[in-house]
């Protein structure tokens, strides 16, 4: 019953495609309330400009901040555990096969395991 087992499923595509769309849902929100500040509470003054143009930017500029910063991959090179060949490749690779041995490799944690096949 309270027996938690800890699976080691790579979570790393869901999370990708979560902070994608969180970001740009963040960026629209942004992008949403500069453009209705500066539209209604301005009404032809600066006050509207002032306090949307900010919002407007932040909007455009903080989802390619979070998502360039989603996509930064870490290069891994670590050998192979079957044949000790050395392999690279990024951290978002979840699985590959050893250009030496032909060998499925799965990568977890910037480390090289072999698949069973
Ligand atoms: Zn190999």
């Amino acid at each position: 019953m309270g027996e938690e087992t800890e699976t080691a499923k790579p979570r790393r595509t869901f999370d990708s495609a979560y902070g994608f769309s969180f970001s740009i849902a963040v960026g629209l929100v942004l992008f949403i309330a500069g453009l209705i500040i500066s539209l209604t509470v301005g009404q032809g003054t600066s006050i509207g400009l002032i306090f949307g143009i900010p919002l407007l930017a932040a909007g455009l500029i903080i989802p390619v901040f979070m998502v360039r910063d989603l996509f930064k991959t870490n290069e891994v090179s670590e050998p192979c555990p079957n044949c000790g060949a050395t392999i690279r490749t990024s951290d978002a690779t979840l699985q590959l096969r050893c250009p030496d041995c032909h060998k499925v490799i799965n990568v977890r944690e910037s480390r090289f395991y072999i698949a069973e096949e």
